[in-house]
Parts: C-alpha cells; structure tokens; sequence
C-alpha cells in the first residue's frame, strides 16, 4: 500500500484510485489534507469558482408506502389515517408558487403506494406539461420505478418509456442508500431494490436518454469499506453510461425511525463528501447537502469537494419527519455561496447556467420556512384518484364508485 503521500501525489496528478487507496485516504488522511485534495480535484473541473444552485420544489406525492425501510421517519402504512395522496390541483397550485419565486421544476418522489397505478403518474405528468409545458419533471427515483414496474407487471424499460412519452424528464437519484446487499438487508430495503436492481434501473434511463443523479445515504450500519465500494458502483456504472449529472451524499437521520441510532457528525460528512470527489473522478458536480448538514457545514463542503449548493428547495418532508429542519432560501443560499467566495448562478437540472440569482432579477418574496406537503390534519383525498384501480383493501374501500 502507498503511503498517505504518495496517495496524495496520486489524487493531485489526476491518476484513479482503486478501493484499497480510497479506504486507505478515507480512514487514515488527516481531514485537512483529504479536503485540500479533494478541493483540487473540484477546481480542475470547475476552475471559474461558479457554484450553482436551482430553484425547485421538492414534493412528496404520497406517504403511503409498502416498503418500510428502517430508516424512514416519512411513510405511514396503507390505510393509515395519516396516508396522504396530493390531488392534480394542489400539485399545480404548488408549481405554481414554485413558478412564482423563479423555480424552473419540481423534484417528485413519494411511498410505494399500492393504490397508484402507472396509468395515475402518466395523466398527473401529461396534466401537469399540458398546463406548463416548459417546466421540468424530475421525479420517481428507481425503487419507485421497480415498485411500478412490480404493479404494472411491466418492465423496467417498458416504464421508463410509458413515463418518458407522459413528460418524465429525468430521475433523481434517491432510494440508492448504500449499495451493497448486506447492508440493504439490514436496513430492510432489499426488498424494495437491491443494489443491482437500482443500478439496473439507472442503466435503463442513461440507456433511454435520460440523466439522473446519484446519492449515497451513509451513517447507519455500513461499514468505511462499504461507503468505498457504494462509490466504486457508481463510478463504474459513469465509466459505462455517462448518464450522472451529479452526485449527492447526506447523512442518516435518526429522529422517529426505526432503526434510531445517532446521526454522522459534522467531520464525518465532510470527510465522506471529499473523498467521493475524489473517488468519482468522472461525475462533474457534487452538491452540499445543507438540508440535512444546515447552512454552516453546507457551505463549508464547497471548501471539501462541492461546487453546487443544491436546490433552494421551497418544500421538504422527509428529513423534517426525521428530525432536520433547515430553511435557506435563494438569498441565503448566495449569500453563503459568495461569502465562501464563489460568484452564484442559477442552474437546471443538466446544469447548464440560467443566469444570476433570481432575487437580483426581480422581486422575489423571502422564504423563511419550508412548505410541507400539506397542512396539518387535512386528510382530504383527490377526487380523480377514484378513477384508478386501487390495489390494496382499504384503497378498494374508497374508491366505491357510486352508480
Ligand atoms: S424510504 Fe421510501 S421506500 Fe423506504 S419506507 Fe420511506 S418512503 Fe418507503
């Protein structure tokens, strides 16, 4: 094995590091050193000093979910009087004030709800570009993709076609954990995707022509080697498709999950994100995830790897209902972004430049709190969801439809 040093000089002359190096920089580099490389890493590949962001809206669709993974404080089971499922219309009020502050797409993720057919998600994306053709969709991370695929009884690609001629315009990166079967097992979404299913499904899409992101969840019961080998899957799926946008890591959050347990701390991330700069030498963007880390650490990433602050967000369920709840808005996110001495620019989701912050633009209210899916005690249901087939007993109560 090299030495630290040697390891060093082998990041700063741009060669690729194998699994045993990367655990070796990972575990035994002092932080400094690891956040020097990996910010040299990230000045070769973006030497303007830009950092981007995009306004989106992260928008959870449903709660209910069959998986039950061990570490999610956000689903309630099917039937539970805490399921939700939005409506069409508080879907289009919600793009509508996303439009409103500049967002340019909505982040859609929800529950594996068994009472949502494939046929739901191809009117609600065909509704949704019928009313704002040009904004953007990226929504339905692989196990959503898996679980849709398992209802329809059709497979992976066969959904990813249905979805892209509704509107689908990319696949965000979420569901992945950490991607090793041992550790998918105990966290108890195996069953949901394994870690070659959700590859697969990536595959699929880059294959079909549409990008996506990557992420990686750590801190629960992964081993150092395994965070390692997460990385080496991904870079090894890049090397064959290109279809990365980016890469997003975040630490487990423990609060009201089941699996508990206590969060990463600070340097962890820090360290975990610098040396996926270095390990993903062919990804081009990294974000800082401060919704889980807040604004402080977030923008200290930029100095450890990252060059994109992520999304100004305007909604967020999950890491809320596990215990985080960080608000920056577009002025914060600049603000922090340029205090760390980078110009800030607006992006979309391929990362191209949209242009200067929003806010500089025009006038655009101040966002001081982050939206929830919906307000506290509406248990309203949609009324178009009764012309779909529900799966599941308590869905078929429901959806009686009268003579
Ligand atoms: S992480 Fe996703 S799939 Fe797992 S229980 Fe939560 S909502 Fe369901």
């Amino acid at each position: 094995m090299l030495s630290i040093t040697a390891l060093a000089d082998k990041v700063r002359a741009g060669e690729r590091v194998d699994a045993d190096e990367a655990l070796e920089l990972y575990v035994r580099a002092p932080t400094s050193l690891l956040g020097r490389l990996a910010d040299e890493v990230r000045a070769r590949k973006h030497p303007d000093r830009l950092v981007t962001y995009i306004i989106d809206r992260n928008v959870n669709y449903t709660n209910v979910c069959v998986a039950k993974c061990s570490f999610c404080a956000f689903y309630r089971p099917v039937g539970s009087p805490e399921g939700y499922v939005l409506g069409f219309d508080e879907l289009f009020r919600k793009i509508d004030e996303t439009i409103a502050v500049g967002g340019v797409q909505l982040l859609m993720q929800g529950g594996h709800n068994p009472d949502l057919p494939l046929t739901w998600y191809e009117d609600l994306f065909r509704a949704i570009k019928a009313r704002y053709p040009s904004f953007k969709l990226h929504a339905l991370s692989p196990p959503e993709v898996i679980h849709i695929s398992r209802l329809s009884q059709l497979p992976v690609p066969a959904v990813i076609e249905h979805l892209m001629a509704a509107g689908l315009d990319s696949i965000p990166g979420g569901g992945a954990e950490i991607l090793v079967d041992r550790v998918r097992k105990l966290l108890h979404c195996y069953g949901k995707a394994t870690a070659d299913e959700w590859l697969d499904v990536m595959r699929h899409a880059h294959r079909a022509g549409l990008r996506t992101t990557a992420t990686m969840m750590y801190g629960t019961v992964e081993t150092e080697a395994e965070r390692i080998e997460h990385l080496l899957r991904l870079r090894e799926l890049q090397d064959e498709t290109g279809g990365f946008t980016a890469f997003i890591t975040w630490s487990y959050q423990p609060d009201h999950t089941e699996l508990a347990g206590s969060e990463a701390t600070g340097i962890d991330y820090l360290r975990t994100l610098a040396i996926a700069r270095i390990v993903l030498d062919n990804f081009d963007n990294l974000q800082a995830s401060w919704v889980t880390q807040g604004g402080k650490v977030g923008q200290l990433s930029l100095a450890y790897g990252a060059n994109d602050m992520g999304s100004v967000m305007i909604e967020e369920n999950v890491v809320r209902a596990a215990g985080a709840s960080y608000c920056m808005d577009e002025v914060e996110i600049v603000r922090n972004i340029e205090d760390a001495g980078f110009a800030a620019k607006r992006r979309n989701m391929h990362y191209d430049i949209l242009g200067e912050p929003m806010f500089r633009e025009r006038e655009v209210p101040r966002m001081l709190e982050l939206a929830t899916a919906r307000p506290d005690g509406d248990t309203s249901v949609p009324g178009e969801l009764m012309n779909y087939p529900a799966r599941s007993r308590a869905g078929k109560q429901i959806r009686v439809i009268p003579n």
